[in-house]
C-alpha cells in the first residue's frame, strides 16, 4: 500500500459537482475580483466564526501582516510569538519592522501561558497566538493577561478553523483573527487564500482598504496598502466547502480518535487535548526519540509523514540577525527533533488509516 501524506483530489471529488456549479457560475458571471462571491463569503465566514466582520485576502500570510499593519504595530514594537510555529507567524512580525518575542511550548504544542507574563516589557504591543495543529491555545489565561497589561490579541488560525475553546470558535477571541485558506488547511481553497476576521468595524475597514493598494474609492488613496484580495473564484469554492465543514472537521476527528485509541507503540508519544477544547485535527502530530528512523522505517513501508517543523523559526537562516543559538529555546528545538505528522486527510480510506497504525505499532528500537 502507498499512503501519501496527503491526497487533495478525494476532498475535491467527495462534493465535484457542488464544486462544478460554483466554478462555472463564477466563469459565467464575468466578474473575477472583489464581486459578489466575496461578499457573500465574507458574510458567511464571518458569521461561522461567530464575528461581525470577515475579509477576505490572498494568503493566511497575508491576513497576518495586514492584521499587525492595521493595529500600527511597527518598528520598535515587540510582539510576544510562540517559538513552536510555522515561520509565516514571525514573518508577520518582522515584515511589519516589529520584533518577535518567542515564548516556548507547553505540552499541547501551543504557547505556554506560564511563560508570558516574563516577557512583557515597555515596548510589548501584542500577543500573537498560534492555534497549532488545529488545537486552540488556553484562551481564558492568555485573554487575562492581555486585558491586565492592555496588550492586542491577534490569532493565527490558519491551522485551526472550527477549532473551539469553551464553545468559542477560534478567531473570535481577539482583537483580529487570521486565517488561511491555502489547500491542504482545514478549510482549503484550490489555490492561495486567506481572510481576517473581527468585531472591529475600524480594524476590517482598514484591511479592507490595505488588501486593495490603500484605497477605498478608486483611485483615492488613503494609505499605502498592496494588492492582496482573495477572488471570485476561491470565494465561490470557499462557500460551497464552507457548508461541508462540520462533517469534513468530523472525518478529521474520527481518524483522529483512531489513531488514539489503536496506536500503541511505547515508543511513541501520542498528542494531548486539553480539557475545554475541540481539536480539530489540522494536523496528528506524534513523538518519537528516533524520529529519522520512524520516519524512514515508514517510508519504506509506502507511508509518508512530514516535519511540521524541521527548523524553528528563531533558528532560520534569515533570522540570524536576531542573535539567537542552538539552545536558547529548548523545548522547541527539542519538539522539533522529534515530532512527525502521520497522514490525515479528508476522504482517508479505512484500510489505509489501518495500516499506518499496524505499520506504527510494529516499528522497534534499533
Ligand atoms: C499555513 C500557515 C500560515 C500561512 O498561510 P498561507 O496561506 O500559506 O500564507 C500561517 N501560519 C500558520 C500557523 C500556518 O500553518
Amino acid at each position: 500500500m502507498k499512503i501519501n501524506f496527503n491526497t487533495l483530489d478525494r476532498q475535491y471529488f467527495k462534493y465535484k459537482n457542488e464544486y462544478d456549479n460554483a466554478y462555472l457560475n463564477t466563469m459565467e458571471s464575468g466578474n473575477y475580483i472583489l464581486g459578489n462571491q466575496v461578499i457573500q463569503f465574507e458574510k458567511e465566514f464571518a458569521s461561522f466564526i461567530g464575528c461581525e466582520e470577515c475579509v477576505g485576502v490572498n494568503s493566511g500570510l497575508d491576513a497576518l501582516i495586514l492584521a499587525i499593519k492595521s493595529l500600527d504595530i511597527g518598528k520598535g514594537d515587540e510582539v510576544i510569538v510562540p517559538a513552536n510555529t510555522y515561520i509565516a507567524t514571525i514573518l508577520a512580525i518582522t515584515e511589519n519592522h516589529a520584533t518577535p518575542i518567542f515564548v516556548e511550548p507547553d505540552q499541547y504544542y501551543n504557547i505556554d501561558v506560564e511563560k508570558i507574563e516574563e516577557k512583557i516589557t515597555q515596548k510589548t504591543k501584542a500577543i500573537l497566538v498560534v492555534h497549532l495543529y488545529g488545537q486552540a491555545c488556553n484562551m481564558k489565561k492568555i485573554k487575562e493577561i492581555c486585558i491586565k497589561n492592555n496588550l492586542y490579541l491577534v490569532e493565527d488560525c490558519a491551522q485551526a478553523h472550527m477549532a473551539n475553546y469553551d464553545n468559542k470558535m477560534t478567531g473570535s477571541f481577539g482583537d483580529i483573527g487570521c486565517f488561511s485558506f491555502y489547500p491542504t488547511k482545514n478549510l482549503g481553497a484550490f489555490g492561495d487564500g486567506g481572510a481576517i476576521t473581527t468585531n472591529n468595524f475600524e480594524i476590517s475597514e482598514k484591511v479592507r482598504m490595505l488588501r486593495n493598494y490603500g484605497s477605498k474609492h478608486k483611485y483615492q488613496n488613503d494609505m499605502t496598502g498592496m494588492n492582496s484580495r482573495l477572488d471570485e473564484l476561491q470565494a465561490a469554492l470557499l462557500t460551497v466547502k464552507l457548508k461541508h465543514l462540520k462533517e469534513l472537521i468530523n472525518e478529521r476527528q474520527n481518524i483522529a480518535n483512531y489513531y488514539l485509541n489503536h496506536i500503541n507503540n511505547k515508543l511513541i508519544v501520542l498528542p494531548l487535548i486539553q480539557s475545554k477544547n475541540n481539536h480539530v485535527w489540522h494536523l496528528f502530530v506524534i513523538r518519537c526519540k528516533q524520529r529519522d528512523k520512524l520516519q524512514k522505517y515508514l517510508e519504506i513501508n509506502g507511508i509518508q509523514t512530514a516535519i511540521h517543523y524541521p527548523i524553528p523559526p528563531h533558528l532560520a537562516k534569515c533570522y540570524k540577525r536576531l542573535g539567537y543559538k542552538v539552545g536558547d529555546l529548548p523545548i522547541t528545538e527539542q519538539f522539533s527533533s522529534e515530532i512527525l505528522s502521520l497522514p490525515l486527510f479528508n476522504g482517508m480510506k479505512q484500510e489505509e488509516i489501518k495500516f499506518v497504525v499496524e505499520t506504527i505499532n510494529k516499528f522497534k528500537e534499533i
